[in-house]
């Protein structure tokens, strides 16, 4: 799925994590449930699910977040509202025609991914587009040993008069919630590429970083998922539960992967993380600087 880019050995990272919900969450079906109006996402078995999908949403607009205190851009997918040029939020009418300009510069595969990039801001990059695949993978949460109660909550709801602020009679409705304390694991992978020839691939490679750092650090204080936030729902907290990498342009390691699937483990991966995050600044932020 990584597909050849850049034409150096990229490394590859792996977070091993645990996302724990406080309180009690939702991620909607879009269907109602079996006695209420609103489900959840299920599986056959009636337990609730938490989507790798659902989970990259989420950690990707915390990134976006995160951008422009790391000098990072972000298109946040609508150019107008984020004043940032990107593929992913142009209009269909400039983007054909900036396809069609290069389709008949009829330029190679090296040279139309570096016109893709030019085009596409620094956190669509790692997140992918329509017209590039991503570099960044969650993969679906699978609930942990301890388990969960087997029982779906039911909440109430009412429709609020927007005009009168108050509860329009007789407008109730119920949805789906799943309790608190249920724990999933996950793994989020990511490639980059840091000795890549051109040094806006390098320097991408320090932004996808700092990036990925900032927002794992962030979401181990705290963070809300899923449906309903604004009425406490889905507040959850990230563990990390290790962090491992394998470095292409080190044939043992790389040997050992390829062979015998083994990571190498990354013991000092807060430090590492940190450093990233500090060596990011000093190069995007004018004027900061960082002491050791
Ligand atoms: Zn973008």
């Amino acid at each position: 799925m990584w597909g050849p880019q850049y034409n150096s050995p990229p490394v590859r990272w792996r977070i091993e994590l645990e996302i724990e919900f406080l309180t009690a969450w939702r991620i909607g079906s879009g269907q109602e449930g079996e006695t209420t109006d609103m489900g959840i996402l299920v599986d056959p078995d009636g337990t609730p699910i938490l989507p790798g999908s659902s989970i990259k949403g989420v950690f990707r607009s915390c990134c976006e977040r995160l951008a422009g205190a790391l000098g990072v851009t972000a298109c946040l997918l609508d150019r107008d509202l984020s004043g940032v040029d990107c593929w992913n939020g142009f209009d269909s009418a400039s983007f054909r025609q900036e396809k069609k300009a290069i389709s008949e510069g009829k330029p190679r595969a090296v040279e139309l991914r570096r016109r893709m990039e030019e085009k596409t801001c620094h956190v669509c990059r790692l997140f992918g587009t329509t017209m590039m695949g991503g570099r960044l993978i969650l993969s679906d949460g699978c609930l942990t040993k301890e388990g969960w109660p087997e029982l779906v909550e039911r909440r109430d709801g009412v429709v609020i008069d927007r005009d009168e602020g108050v509860a329009r009679d007789g407008l109730k409705y119920d949805y789906d919630v799943a309790p608190a304390g249920m724990n999933f694991s996950s793994t989020l992978e990511w490639i980059d590429y840091p000795r890549a020839l051109e040094k806006e691939e390098r320097g991408q490679t320090l932004r996808e970083r700092a990036l990925v750092a900032a927002a794992i650090f962030q979401w181990s204080d705290g963070f809300s998922l899923g449906g309903f936030t604004s009425r406490g729902l889905g507040r959850a907290r990230l563990v990390v539960l290790s962090v491992k990498s394998v470095d292409f342009g080190d044939p043992e390691q790389a040997g050992k992967f390829l062979v015998k699937r083994e990571w190498n483990l990354v013991k000092d991966w807060e430090n590492r993380w940190q450093g990233w995050i500090e060596e990011q600044l000093a190069t995007a932020i004018p004027g900061a600087r960082v002491t050791a």
